[in-house]
């Protein structure tokens, strides 16, 4: 916009109707102006990029401060979103060379509860700052006995028990600028990228961390934790951890053709799955510490090695193959 009103700074006040163009044509070469005028708007172009340089990123990591606060040379981005505004700005930074952009999930100072986090925002945020592989880490409770606290468990299905929380960008809400998303129905029967999953088993095995490979995460509304029956319910329907933010997360990162992962850190045993009082806050905000600093550099090593973004030939990349989707994604 800003572009747009420079360049048409430089135009002939008569040139601003159809009739006073025609006017200008007559006296005007036509060719002379259209390259003025290209040329005009290069100029301020380049200008408005000088005075703000976007940083960009490829590869987004939603989780907390406690994966970024120590990078050197992090630049705090803020985006705004036609869904709205993202739990907080985007922290880009290098990591192995990669130009990566961290996404505070509930905040700084955590003070967006899971079925509060406006998800959409959040990914569409991610892709406008050119971000097309997300890894998303996140801390969840054991259903079954054997992933007890300190297990990371790299899931390959998903189980959505959320109650009231938007799931999709192609709802027929018109965005501000009047487009309308068309009716999208999004393959979804494998909800996470192959590649990522197998990039972050292997940094983990890397580390002397014995990763399990794949399990369904189970995803409930919250911010409550699980009656034992409704945990025992989870668990005879096959899930293997329990969690809060998995979802909308990982379809609406499907929806925008980013590749998400995501990496589940077991922090308790569910409610169903021990004989105790039941999952504590805070016995999830202590194993959740403890096990900060390993997590944190099997993502870093992922992030390493996954692929170039133009290099992508997963399944992620082609879901929107034959849809006209109605509307610019970022
Ligand atoms: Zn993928």
């Amino acid at each position: 916009m800003g572009n747009e009103a420079k360049a048409a700074s430089t135009e002939a006040p008569a040139a601003t109707t159809e009739a006073g163009a025609e006017v200008a044509a007559d006296t005007v070469d036509t060719a002379q102006r259209a390259a003025d005028a290209a040329l005009a708007e290069a100029a301020a172009e380049a200008e408005f990029e000088a005075l703000a340089p976007a940083p960009r990123a490829e590869i987004g990591v939603i989780g907390g401060s406690g994966l970024y606060s120590f990078l050197d040379d992090v630049t705090e981005v803020t985006v705004t979103t036609p869904y709205g505004t993202p739990s907080d700005s985007l922290f880009i930074g290098e990591v192995a060379g990669r130009r990566v952009a961290f996404l505070p999930r509930h905040g700084r100072g955590h003070h967006l509860p899971p079925h509060r986090i406006n998800y959409r925002a959040n990914l569409w945020a991610l892709r406008a700052a050119g971000v097309r592989q997300v890894l998303g880490p996140c801390a969840v409770g054991g259903l079954l006995p054997e992933y007890g606290p300190g297990t990371l468990l790299v899931p390959d299905q998903l189980l959505d028990r959320t109650k009231a929380r938007v799931q999709t960008y192609f709802d027929g809400e018109p965005l501000p600028d009047g487009t309308v998303p068309n009716v999208v129905h999004t393959t979804f029967a494998d909800p996470y990228c192959p590649i990522g999953r197998k990039v972050a088993l292997a940094a983990a095995h890397g580390r002397d961390w014995a990763a399990v490979d794949g399990g369904t995460l189970v995803v409930v509304e919250g911010p409550r934790f699980s009656t034992r029956a409704e945990s025992r319910f989870h668990a005879a329907m096959g899930g293997a951890v329990v969690g809060m933010t998995g979802h909308p997360e990982a379809v609406l990162a499907r929806e925008l053709g980013l590749c998400y992962t995501s990496l589940t850190l077991v922090t308790d045993l569910d409610a169903g799955a021990e004989t105790g009082e039941g999952v504590s806050h805070t016995e999830v905000l202590r194993v959740f510490g403890e096990n900060l600093g390993r997590l944190r550099e099997v993502l870093f090593d992922a992030i390493a090695a996954l692929p170039e973004n133009g290099s992508r030939s997963c399944l992620c990349t082609q879901v929107h193959e034959g849809w006209d989707l109605g509307i610019e994604l970022p």
